[in-house]
């Protein structure tokens, strides 16, 4: 199969079918062999009967529906785990991205050769009180990740390369940063596409202001385990213990100090009088605190089922024995409770 589409949705039944209808004809007019996602996300309108006329009119039309709305990147993530296509599309529902982009973006997959494609709204149709935060939030994004060519971050409509989206989870909120995701399992051809954006044409958004809260803490969270993810105490070790010897130096110092002035027979006090004496007790609890948070970290990861934290991209036996399996990324699967598949 050429391209799977995903498109994660929460209440847009108004929308669907005109997108549906859209799809449809762009890839029947450039003959990909395809398959559409529809991720409910646990919508209270109708977009699930919606869904399931869509399947019946077309059986390439394929839906999972959550029991209740977890957010976008869980619907991501289980388009991403069912998608069959060499070449996985996503797109919001909401009408804002073109299907037209498709060809180009499959294009720029399969004969250029990238890891993943992301589009870019040159031109945005959103209220202003969106697109200035917007700005931040993505010259911030490209610094911490480092993927200086992209303007767009968590534009909707993007493209990958199916290997990406099988070695990496789209968990809580990070659907905004999966340039960065794809970039930590190590994919790094990424690259951009103008798209045209349009207005949201029925419904309205489903994210306030709070995105751009939640974004922050999410990119320092990425950040913080890309670097520090797997050796925790390289952060905590060295931090607590350099706290701790300095604390230790200084209650040094203050003990000493005590000791000389006693035997000299100059006037001393109780070490407790001396604010220093205060301030070293706290910095040694401080920095053992934090080192066995280090060591608790390293402690998790050593125990964790999942402890490679590598995956292998390719690999060369001698007698020609496949590589071995990899790890695959399993979703939220319990937490489905309707799938339509093809009937075919
Ligand atoms: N969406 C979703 N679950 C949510 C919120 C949004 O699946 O909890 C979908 C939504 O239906 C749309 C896409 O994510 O297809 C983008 O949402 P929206 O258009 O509201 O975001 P905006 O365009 O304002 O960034
Ligand atoms: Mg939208």
């Amino acid at each position: 199969m050429d391209i799977s589409v995903v498109v994660p949705l929460y209440n847009e039944a108004e929308s669907l079918p005109e997108l549906a209808a859209w799809i449809e004809r762009v890839m029947d007019e450039n003959g990909f062999s395809y398959e559409v996602l529809f991720i409910n996300d646990g919508s209270t309108d109708d977009s699930w009967s919606v869904i399931q006329g869509l399947h019946d009119a077309n059986p390439r039309m394929k839906g999972v529906s959550f029991r209740r709305n977890y957010g976008k990147s869980p619907a991501l993530n289980t388009g991403f785990d069912r998608a069959q296509g060499n070449v996985v599309i996503t797109m919001d529902a909401d009408l804002q991205d073109s299907p037209d982009e498709i060809p180009e973006l499959y294009r720029m997959i399969t004969q250029e050769d990238y890891d993943l494609v992301s589009g870019w709204k040159k031109k945005r149709y959103d209220p202003l009180s969106k697109t200035i935060p917007t700005k931040l939030f993505n010259a911030t994004a490209r610094r911490v990740s480092g993927i200086h060519n992209l303007h767009d971050f968590n534009c909707g409509l993007k493209a990958y390369r199916k290997e990406v989206i099988k070695h990496i989870e789209v968990y809580g909120d990070m659907h905004r940063y999966v340039p960065y995701l794809a970039k930590i399992a190590g994919f790094t051809r990424i690259g951009e596409k103008e798209v045209k954006h349009r207005a949201r044409k029925y419904g309205t958004t489903k994210f306030g202001l709070d995105r751009f809260v939640n974004g922050y803490l999410d990119l320092l969270t990425l950040w913080f385990q890309a670097k520090f993810g797997v050796k925790p105490m390289h952060f905590f070790g060295l931090l607590g213990s350099l706290m701790f010897l300095l604390g230790f130096i200084a209650v040094i110092v203050v003990g000493a100090l005590k000791l000389y002035n006693m035997y000299s027979g100059n006037s001393y006090t109780l070490v407790t009088n001396s604010p220093y004496f205060y301030l070293s007790l706290t910095l040694m609890l401080l920095g053992t605190q934090l080192f066995l948070t280090g060591f608790l970290g390293e402690l998790i990861i050593r125990h964790s089922n999942d402890r490679n934290h590598y995956e292998i991209g390719d690999e060369i036996t001698a007698d020609d024995t496949p590589a071995l399996p990899q790890r695959q990324v399993t979703g939220i699967e319990n937490t489905l409770h309707q799938t339509v598949t093809a009937q075919q």
